[in-house]
């Protein structure tokens, strides 16, 4: 493959060991990929097939969540594969509008993590918030425990029904009060 980049130079990719090229694992993905490679080591089985097996999964795992980076030699200009396999540039003026390059292969379909706190001795304005892709500013917020356990369930229920939840807990005064995970 052979890239021509926006300065003229070409980026040539027909070589392993490459030193401007890189594979990207995305932070959304990053801690399934280490949970994975746990999983292939402690519980693929005895045998020698198994153990084969194990270690083709975490192949394929890596290819399926791996983006790739090149580097313009000339310019220095970084490139990375998109969901389309095609190469862009990240040096983009349009907004950000939650597709950075940066996240998961998954895409829209990632599981995320939903977390509900509540604390009588916070001592900011808010005593409750809530984390989860998805909410506007200021909806995770809450001056009030029980529009926060309301919130906090109605999220819950949403996410789970469309496939877009890997865990969630909601706290009060650091007890745990709700406690979901996929695995479970
Ligand atoms: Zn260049």
């Amino acid at each position: 493959m052979k890239i021509r980049c926006d300065c003229g130079g070409i980026i040539v990719d027909q070589t392993d060991y490459l030193p401007y090229k890189g594979h990207l694992i995305s932070d959304q993905d990053w801690f399934d990929f280490l949970d994975a490679i746990d999983r292939a080591i402690e519980k693929s089985g005895p045998t020698e097939k198994d153990k084969e097996r194990a270690a083709m999964g975490i192949r394929r795992m890596a290819g399926h969540l791996t983006k790739l980076i090149y580097q313009c030699t000339s310019c220095g200009l970084l490139y990375f594969t998109n969901d389309e396999e095609e190469l862009e540039t990240f040096q983009k003026s349009e907004p950000f509008e939650g597709r950075s390059i940066l996240a998961s292969a998954h895409g829209g379909n990632w599981k995320q993590p939903l977390i509900g706190s509540w604390d009588d001795s916070r001592k900011y304005s808010f005593k409750g918030y809530l984390w989860c892709k998805g909410l506007e500013e200021g909806e995770g917020n809450f001056d009030s425990w029980e529009r926060l356990e309301e919130k906090y369930y109605d999220m819950l229920l949403d996410l789970k029904k469309r496939n877009l939840l890997r865990s969630a807990h909601l706290k009060k005064n650091n007890e745990i009060v709700h406690q979901w995970s996929d695995e479970s």
